[in-house]
């Protein structure tokens, strides 16, 4: 039996690019009927959720997704999509948005950035290591801030935040994006969790539905607007299976890794990731003050071989900075769901220069230099798998009619930045550009 639905309008994906899309577009009381479909489920309240079996249970392959390249990929598929996991770091959409695209998202940030008090943690929070490594790059001339955060710590009863909180939030201080769907369902939408979209219906140009399994059961929910945000590799996926064989090809990771150190004080495993950071855009890079939690470590280092794995005891005096790439658009994800995706030439060139900036940092914050080792290679921002101005207009519209992209498939190059607070930005303007055409 297939469950058959009609609806005005179907989101497909709940990360901050379908979460934001389903509450700006419910909250518009425009009086449209919007489903919104995810493939994962609300864990929020689980006593797993925030803990290692936990993560386990809600990314793709159990945290073991790789790319033939080797680069690990970590996938949340769950209510809120990868804001479950992330580590609520928040940057400004860049400059190039307006600049070589066109696209003004400066006052979606700006008014985001006001609704969720988004702000740098207080400074006694900021954690004492973290503060030395940004003391130690300050000291060498680099411009190191205290890192805006979609975190709240008044919010929660026991604030906290530490290298654990990668596995998802328990103290309730992060923002996640299922909280804007929580508002879009107070304001009348229909969601449906454990609903896994595989083709969107179009013919003589036009959308006119999605179908896919729910719980075992197939369904088909037909309507003439259709927004994909099934994420960096979610969206192109669905839209390969209906037919847009451009999809998938070439993406970016915002490629990452840590550089760690050993000191004689405490390391970072006990503060909050990502308090402090600094951007290169000359070099191409962006670091940051973090260290993998506590059991994650050795899990990682084992597949750098067994020297590095072997620095595990030395997990507590830990200094970590992470590099994130802005990595070459290359590679992809095929009809299979096989990515491929190593570092370009010149990601290597960027990788090598920044773990030497990176070295030079944690030396003078006091590491020894025998000591410093670097992660293997992560991709934590899939995206740029379905660009903007090469499979879509600048209003994020495919070329069938009535069917959008709004999620981090969409950017046109690697942001190198946390990426929410663009994606939030890019979906208010889809739905202020969709309100405008009801
Ligand atoms: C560990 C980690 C830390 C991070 N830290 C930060 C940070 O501090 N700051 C920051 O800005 N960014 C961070 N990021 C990146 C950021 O979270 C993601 O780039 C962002 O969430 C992407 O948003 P999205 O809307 O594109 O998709 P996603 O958040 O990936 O959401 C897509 C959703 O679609 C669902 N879906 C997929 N396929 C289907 C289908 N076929 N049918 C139905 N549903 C489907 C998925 O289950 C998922 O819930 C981090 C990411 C990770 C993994």
């Amino acid at each position: 039996m297939t469950i058959h639905k009609q609806t005005d309008v179907i989101i497909v994906g709940s990360g901050p690019g379908g979460a934001t899309m389903a509450r700006q577009l419910a909250r518009s009381q425009a009086g449209l009927g919007i489903t919104l479909l995810e493939r994962g489920r609300d864990w929020r309240s689980n006593p797993l959720y925030g803990t290692y079996p936990g993560a386990m249970a809600y990314t793709d392959r159990a945290t073991f997704l790789y790319t033939k390249e080797g680069v690990s990929i970590v996938r949340p598929m769950m209510l809120g999509g990868a804001t479950s996991m992330y580590l609520g770091c928040a940057a400004r959409p860049l400059p190039w948005w307006r600049e070589k695209y066109n696209i003004d998202l400066d006052s979606y940030a700006q008014e985001t950035i006001e609704e969720l008090g988004i702000s740098p943690l207080p400074p006694e929070l900021r954690g004492v290591a973290s503060g030395r490594i940004a003391e130690a790059g300050q000291e060498l001339g680099m411009e190191w801030f205290p890192q805006d955060k979609f975190i709240w710590p008044e919010r929660s009863k026991k604030f906290s935040c530490r290298a654990s909180c990668i596995l998802g939030c328990r103290c309730g201080a992060k923002w996640n994006a299922a909280e804007y769907v929580d508002e879009a369902v107070a304001d009348g939408i229909d969601l449906w969790t454990g609903a896994k979209v595989e083709k969107v219906l179009h013919g003589a140009g036009n959308v006119y539905g999605v179908k896919g399994k729910v719980k075992g059961k197939r369904f088909v929910v037909e309507a003439h607007q259709v927004i994909l945000s099934a994420g960096g590799l979610g969206t192109p996926r669905i839209l390969q299976a209906s037919g847009f064989e451009a999809a998938g090809q070439g993406m970016a990771l915002d490629t990452t890794s840590m550089v760690y150190g050993q000191a004689a004080y405490e390391g970072l495993g006990n503060e909050p990731p990502m308090s402090w950071s600094y951007a290169d855009d000359e070099l191409g890079a962006m670091f940051s003050t973090l260290i993998d939690p506590w059991l994650n470590y050795p899990v990682v280092m084992l597949s750098k071989g067994p020297k590095q794995a072997l620095s595990w005891p030395g997990w507590g005096n830990t200094l970590g900075v992470m590099i994130k790439l802005k990595d070459e658009i290359s590679g992809g994800i095929d009809r299979r769901g096989r990515i491929s995706k190593g570092l370009t030439q010149q990601d290597r060139r960027r990788q090598l220069r920044a773990e030497a900036v990176a070295k030079m940092i944690l030396a003078k914050a006091g590491c020894d230099p025998d000591s410093f080792i670097t992660t293997p290679l992560r991709g934590t921002h899939p995206s740029a798998t379905v660009r903007i101005d090469s499979l879509l207009s600048r209003d994020l519209k495919t070329t069938v009619k009535g069917l959008y992209v709004c999620d981090a498939s969409v950017f046109p190059q690697a942001l190198a930045r946390p990426t929410v607070l663009t994606i939030i930005s890019l979906a208010k303007r889809l739905a202020d550009h969709l309100l405008s055409t009801i």
